[in-house]
Formats: C-alpha cells, sequence, structure tokens
C-alpha cells in the first residue's frame, strides 16, 4: 500500500506538530504515546518513510529494533518496571491507526494490565 506523507508521525519527523521526543539518532526517532497505556508508553519510528512492518527494508527493520532494545531497558529501570511489552501492529484490519512504522514499547509491572487504547 502506498505512503501517505501526510500522516500524523511524518508530521513529527518533520516538526509540523510537536510532540515528546526522548530519543533520536542518524536513522530512528522516539516519542511519548499521546494516549499511553502504561507510565513510560513509547513509540520507535524510523525516520525514513515506512508504511508498516510489512513494508520496512532489512535496514528500516534492524534500526528500528535496535534502538526498541535500548530504549526498553531504559524505560524499565526509569519506571522500575518488572518487564516490557513490545506491540507492533500493521493495516488497518491488524489495528494500525497511523500509517507510519511505529512499534509500542509498554513498561509493565506484576499484576498491573495495560489501560485501554483512547
Ligand atoms: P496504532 O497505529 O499502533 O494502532 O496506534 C497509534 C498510536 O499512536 C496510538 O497509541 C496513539 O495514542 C498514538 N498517537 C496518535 N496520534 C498521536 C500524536 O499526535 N502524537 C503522539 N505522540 N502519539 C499519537
Amino acid at each position: 500500500m502506498a505512503y501517505d506523507p501526510d500522516n500524523i508521525f511524518a508530521k513529527i519527523l518533520r516538526e509540523e506538530i510537536p510532540a515528546n521526543r526522548v530519543y533520536e539518532d542518524a536513522q530512528t526517532l522516539a516519542f511519548m504515546d499521546i494516549m499511553p497505556r502504561a507510565d513510560g508508553h513509547l513509540l520507535v519510528i524510523p525516520k525514513t518513510q515506512c508504511r508498516n512492518l510489512l513494508d520496512a527494508s532489512p535496514e528500516q527493520l534492524s534500526a528500528v529494533i535496535a534502538t526498541t532494545q535500548k530504549l526498553s531497558q531504559a524505560v524499565m529501570k526509569a519506571f522500575g518496571a518488572d518487564g516490557v511489552t513490545i506491540q507492533q501492529f500493521n493495516e488497518a484490519a491488524g489495528g494500525q491507526e497511523v500509517f507510519h512504522l511505529h512499534v509500542h514499547v509498554l513498561p509493565r509491572h506484576e499484576g498491573k494490565s495495560l489501560r485501554p487504547p483512547g
């Protein structure tokens, strides 16, 4: 499917709309989810155009996963979490709402459920 350069995360990348940015390197950006389902819920995206995992190059995948691992370790430490859930959705039928590849990093605490979306 085609990439829409006017999706919300593309606008965040171009700094056309604000985001609480927490990490950036040459290939990836991470920022806090606007409707967090857990304390410390953040999103990792590639800086280059990519609709979702189905559309990603090996370079985009490895960069996003490397940043996801690094930030999972950091956010677990920062929030005193016991674990982390990594979530990723593809196409509307797969639960995707924003059509720029992103990975959810959700710090988890023993016995505590995620808040519902929205
Ligand atoms: P998904 O496509 O993975 O189903 O959901 C998109 C995620 O992006 C949701 O968790 C939603 O809260 C988050 N989101 C949607 N719009 C914005 C926005 O403008 N800024 C930020 N930081 N997060 C957003």
